[in-house]
């Protein structure tokens, strides 16, 4: 049998505290959701595989280990990232807010054909805070593609995944 061709690629999640970047991991790399915040510190990355057709690719997901908090990710974090996923709450307007500093941020550290995907995330809550007409104004005027995710149930995060190793693997 013939081996499938393999790519693997860096990604790296940003996002304020407690968007739920870690539990977006949890879900696609152990179908898992825990409703406690445990802690990250000590896995820098965690590697997951994905089928994208005919290709098997690999992910190197970076996960920010609270660093966020304290604005103190290092260049170390975003070094030959070739993906990145900005996460923000749905219920948490301010976390929305601060998307703009964490595109400026990879747009400023990492190569410039980086893919960005931003997400929403937490969907399945009920109260949508933020406005959505200015997630569509934001989306448009930094380029990015948006996707809906709640690590909750599961909603989108496979999608999530796949859609940004496409858009990886097309350079390649
Ligand atoms: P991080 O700091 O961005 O990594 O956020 P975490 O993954 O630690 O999640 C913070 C909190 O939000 C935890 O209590 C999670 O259980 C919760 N959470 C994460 N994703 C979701 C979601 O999609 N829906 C709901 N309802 N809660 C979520």
């Amino acid at each position: 049998m013939v081996e499938n061709f393999v790519l693997k690629f860096k990604v790296v999640l940003l996002g304020s505290s407690a968007v739920g970047k870690s539990s977006l991991v949890l879900r696609l790399c152990d179908n898992k959701f825990s409703e406690t915040k445990e802690s990250t510190i000590g896995a820098a990355f965690q590697n997951c595989s994905l089928d994208v057709g005919d290709t098997k690719v690999k992910l190197q997901i970076w996960d920010t280990a609270g660093q966020e908090r304290y604005n103190s990710l290092t260049s170390m974090y975003y070094r030959g990232a070739k993906g990145a996923i900005i996460v923000f709450d749905c219920s948490n307007n301010d976390s929305f807010i601060s998307a703009q500093n964490w595109v400026d941020e990879i747009r400023s550290k990492s190569s410039s054909n980086v893919k960005i995907i931003f997400v929403v995330n937490k969907t399945d809550l009920p109260q949508f805070k933020v406005d959505r007409e200015e997630i569509e104004k934001f989306v448009n005027k930094n380029n990015l593609i948006f996707i809906e995710t709640s690590a909750k149930t599961g909603l989108g995060v496979l999608e999530l995944f796949s859609d940004l190793a496409i858009e990886m693997s097309e350079e390649y």
